[in-house]
Formats: structure tokens, sequence, C-alpha cells
């Protein structure tokens, strides 16, 4: 073992367990563009679409932003155990749907969940150590308003209501493992990749370091 140095030590390394990195936030925190900025440096995680029962926004297209469906559909799929979790979320229901995540974890990539605290919950149920979780923050309340304001893809009944459950998501900040405040967006992105690599590199998941040291340690 290792004895061709670095392409031995690429291959071995590949022997790690999946992240499955929830980010959590109000809407209006600036997670989406987090999350398409995360994904498009990190080649080895993939985003797990949603479905759910809401109307697309406009731009929205099925399977990539969420694979919307009706709600005896949903019925069906939650009877059917086919979501890893799921919520009512405002006035549409939201879940994950089990198998990608699944398939994608065997096959060695981390999965990123843009969910809500229920989600967040349930996932600690179900994936505990493999589970990562991060809150983010808007820097202020106006802030946040006029963030909402800015996006103008609801309603001013629709954005009233986001507000007010703003307040009841970001009461749920300390059942996180990591929480970034957005205030400025290079400084949130940066401290985004500081917890995805260091948690990375946790010992626990990289399962190839055992063998690892032990031909270290027996000279082979
Ligand atoms: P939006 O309708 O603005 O896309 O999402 C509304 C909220 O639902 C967001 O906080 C988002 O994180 C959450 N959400 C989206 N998909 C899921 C899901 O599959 N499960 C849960 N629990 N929440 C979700």
């Amino acid at each position: 073992m290792l004895n061709n140095g670095s392409s031995d030590l690429k291959a071995l390394k590949q022997n790690r367990r999946g992240l499955m990195v929830v980010l959590s936030s109000p809407s209006g925190a600036g997670k989406s563009t987090m999350t398409r900025m995360l994904l498009a440096d990190n080649t080895n995680m993939t985003m797990s679409v949603s479905t759910t029962t809401r109307r697309p926004r406009s731009g929205e297209e099925d399977g990539v932003d969420y694979y919307f469906i009706g709600k005896t559909k949903f019925a069906d799929m939650i009877e059917d155990g086919e979501f890893l979790e799921h919520a009512k979320v405002f006035d549409n229901y939201y879940g994950t749907p089990r198998s990608p995540v699944e398939a994608a974890l065997a096959d060695g990539h981390d999965v990123l969940f843009d969910i809500d605290w229920q989600g967040a919950q349930q996932l600690t149920q179900a994936a505990g150590d493999d589970l990562v979780k991060i809150f983010i923050l808007p820097p202020s309340k106006r802030e946040l308003e006029s963030r909402l304001h800015t996006r103008a893809q609801d309603s001013a009944a629709v954005i009233a209501k986001r507000m007010a459950k703003s307040e009841a998501e970001i009461s749920h900040w300390a059942e996180y493992d990591y929480i970034i405040v957005n205030d400025d967006l290079d400084t949130a992105m940066q401290e985004l990749r500081t917890i995805v690599s260091a948690e990375r590199m946790k010992r626990r998941r990289q399962m190839w370091l055992g063998p690892f040291v032990k031909a270290l340690t027996e000279g082979q």
C-alpha cells in the first residue's frame, strides 16, 4: 500500500463518509445565493431537490428548483415512505425525496439541503453524525424586509406573512451547529466554505485514515 505515493493516497481518500449539509434561514437571508455559490465550487457536492405542493414562481423549473406536485401525490409519497423528511411550511408542503440522497451519499458525494427547521430536526433523528446544520441570519430586521421586497417574486400579502414567519424560523437558531450572519456576501461565503472544509476534515469522516496510518507505522 502507498508504494506509488500521491496517486495511491488520492485513491485511498475516496473512502470517506459523505456530509449532509443543511442550510436553513428565514426567507430573504441570502440562502439561495449562498447555496448556488457553494455548489459552483464543490463538484463533489450535490443539491437535494425537494418536492413541493406550492406553485412554481416565475423562472423556476420543475426538477431543478423543486419537483412541483399536487397534494394527493404528496400524500401518496408520504404513505410510501418516499421522503427522508417532510413538513408544512407556510401554506404548502415540502419534502426531501429519499432515494436521490441515498444514491449520492453511496457514491461518496456530499449533499446540500435547503430545508427549514422542521426538516433539520427530522434529519437529525435520521442522520445523526453525518449531518452538519448551518443557520443563516440577516444582519437586521430592516435588511431582511428590504431583501424580501427586492426579490419581488411574491405578492405583498405573502411578503408580510413571510416576515411574520421569519421570527418563528429565527427562534430555532440555537438548534444549529453553526450560525452565519450574512451582512457581507463574500465574508459569509468564506465562513461557509471554512465550515464545510473543516467538517470534511473530521477524523470520523475520513475512513481511509485507519489503513493509511497502519501502513505508515508498519512501514509499507
Ligand atoms: P420557498 O417556498 O421560498 O422555496 O421555501 C420556503 C421554505 O421551505 C424555505 O425555508 C425552505 O428552506 C423550506 N423548504 C424547502 N424545501 C424543503 C423540504 O424539502 N423540507 C423542508 N422541511 N423544508 C423545505
